[in-house]
């Protein structure tokens, strides 16, 4: 038997312990004795050596009252009785309660394209890589993947752009199908999210029709945006980006799927700590009128030609851009 995640296990009164050191997560046992809270806190030792180990051989606690105890502990969901892993990742996972090991492997089924060049694309390309992802690949404009090792499946696009997202990218990865998270690169902050997927409301005209409330010059804006030289990025930027991104891509492939939905964070200097953003479906895309469609009649109107972009500027709703 052995505690998940490594965990310790630390005294708080007579009688009392707790099993972890992460405030607030630490499930309390009360109502022990001397011998049963020495046996519990060797328990934690275990993690840190056999000299541990040994001593929990000696203890007093009789057999029947020792899996009592450790009835508790995996019902508090800490005690496991495989053999502990040794990566960091997977006794971190594993402290918040989630089967680390199958988190892995569905990690390593996964493959995530990113289109985009430059610094940010390059550190969360590296990141991406160590997180232990089946493949991180680059895709172009056709959108076209090269081969993949068997068992993994494209699983997200990201999109590294900047100053907007490029229409290329949006195309590529409309034609993917896969869900897209956004990421923009702009003089002084980087933006990413929200996460768009084919089958949600919001997608990339949405965006840009409240980027256009925001501003009506924002449609002349962004045709010059696509030929401006990329703005140069602070290192450190850069570095605070690319995590972002990367833990906005594992999320996405399951760790916390619902958090990037309809949210942005945007870092920079003047927003070490990010700034959010909530997005709602824009009412003039016509994403939400084919949704609606696909539920009124089961068929996908996305296929039809009836998908046009708007054709003229929308009006009247200036407070369309999304507040933090
Ligand atoms: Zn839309």
């Amino acid at each position: 038997m052995r505690l998940r995640g490594g965990a310790s296990v630390l005294r708080r009164a007579d009688g009392e312990v707790q099993v972890g050191a992460e405030p607030g997560r630490a499930p309390v046992l009360s109502g022990l004795s001397e011998e049963e809270s020495a046996l519990l806190v060797q328990l934690g030792e275990q993690a840190h050596g056999p000299r541990g180990l040994r001593r929990a051989r000696r203890s007093r606690v009789g057999p029947a009252r020792t899996r009592e105890l450790y009835a508790e502990l995996s019902r508090h969901g800490v005690l496991a009785d495989d053999v502990a892993p040794t990566e960091p990742d997977l006794l971190h996972w594993e402290a918040h309660g989630v089967d680390a090991r199958e988190r892995a492997q569905r990690l390593s089924r996964c493959a995530v394209l990113v289109r985009g060049q430059g610094p940010v694309a390059s550190r969360l390309t590296a990141l991406l890589a160590a997180a232990g992802l089946g493949a991180v690949r680059s895709f172009g404009q056709a959108g076209d993947v090269g081969g993949l090792p068997a068992g993994v499946e494209p699983a997200l696009a990201v999109s590294v752009d900047d100053y907007t997202i490029h229409p290329l990218s949006a195309r590529a990865v409309a034609q993917s199908g896969l869900g897209h998270l956004p990421v923009v690169v702009r003089p002084l902050s980087v933006r990413v999210g929200p996460v768009l997927e084919a089958d949600r409301l919001l997608c990339a005209t949405c965006l840009a029709l409240h980027e256009t409330d925001a501003d009506p010059a924002w449609p002349l804006l962004a045709l010059q945006y696509l030929l401006l030289p990329a703005a140069p990025v602070e290192g450190l930027l850069v570095e605070q980006a690319a995590v972002l991104a990367a833990r906005a891509v594992l999320d996405c492939l399951g760790d916390a799927p619902w958090r990037w939905r309809q949210t942005s964070v945007e870092l920079g200097v003047d927003e070490p700590l990010g700034l959010v953003r909530r997005w709602e479906p824009h009412p003039q895309c016509l994403c939400g009128q084919v949704l609606a469609g696909e539920e009124d009649d089961g068929t996908d109107v996305r296929t039809s030609g009836r998908l046009r972009p708007p054709s003229r500027p929308p009006r009247g709703r200036p407070h369309g851009r999304p507040r933090a």
